[in-house]
């Protein structure tokens, strides 16, 4: 998170802004029909199998946009049922733990909405799950293991895929600058679980009780207190 803010360097968040303002430009004239052209020949088609949405490695940060629409989603749930701060941080001077974005709850291994019937939010599930298994890598197409890769899709579906790929990437971009204009750094000190949990986004810092902190963090801080 250092990286993130240094008062003593204050040119070096300038800098950061302005390479995210360049990496904006670029994200917004991608031109997705190339994109799409590239799905189809890479192919995919979802096997409902739910490996991305199971096991440890499963991880989807979450902006806080994507919270409050899956709160609505989920018939009302709350921010913090909805989404957990993830496990890396660090500790400031006053016992407080920082962390940055927002992973989306599991439940043991898997994510919360897993059933066996599917996705239980369909509609509201974050990007990073309507474009799996694709991502952008400085504009440039990229996948994760899946075994729906190489089916058959068409070109609609392709082109629908390239598009929201698209806003993911501009997305991301827009929630980094908000989060390096708001980010106030703070003095590093030891581990305790004596302050509170405090996640910073693209909104600005949340502060959190530990007593409210389910998932892994929750479990990390009952632990420290036996
Ligand atoms: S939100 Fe839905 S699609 Fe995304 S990981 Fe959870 S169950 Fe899977």
């Amino acid at each position: 998170m250092s990286e993130i803010n240094d008062p003593a360097d204050p040119s070096g968040i300038e800098e950061m802004l302005a390479d995210l303002a360049l990496q904006l430009e670029r994200a917004k004239s991608l031109t997705t029909e190339t994109i799409a052209r590239e799905i189809v020949r890479i192919g995919f088609r979802c096997q409902r199998c739910g490996d991305c949405c199971r096991g440890e490695e499963n991880s989807v940060a979450l902006f806080p946009f994507e919270i409050r629409a899956i709160m609505v989603a989920a018939g009302g749930e709350g921010w913090l049922d909805v989404a957990e701060p993830p496990l890396e941080g660090e500790w400031d001077s006053e016992g407080n733990f920082h962390t940055l974005e927002w992973r989306l709850r599991k439940e043991g291994r898997d994510c919360k909405y897993y059933s066996k019937e599917g996705c239980r939010i369909y509609g509201a599930r974050p990007l990073i799950c309507k474009t799996y298994p694709f991502y952008l890598e400085e504009g440039r197409l990229r996948w994760s293991e899946c075994r729906g890769l190489g089916g058959e899709i068409g070109p609609k579906e392709a082109q629908k895929i390239a598009e929201l790929l698209k806003k993911r990437q501009i997305v991301e971009i827009r929630e980094a600058i908000d989060l390096v204009r708001k980010y106030e750094d703070f003095e590093r000190g030891d581990p305790s679980f004596h302050g509170k949990c405090v996640v910073h986004d693209s909104e600005g810092e949340h502060k959190i009780e530990w007593s409210e902190i389910s998932g892994a963090l929750g479990r990390r801080f009952q632990q420290f207190q036996k």
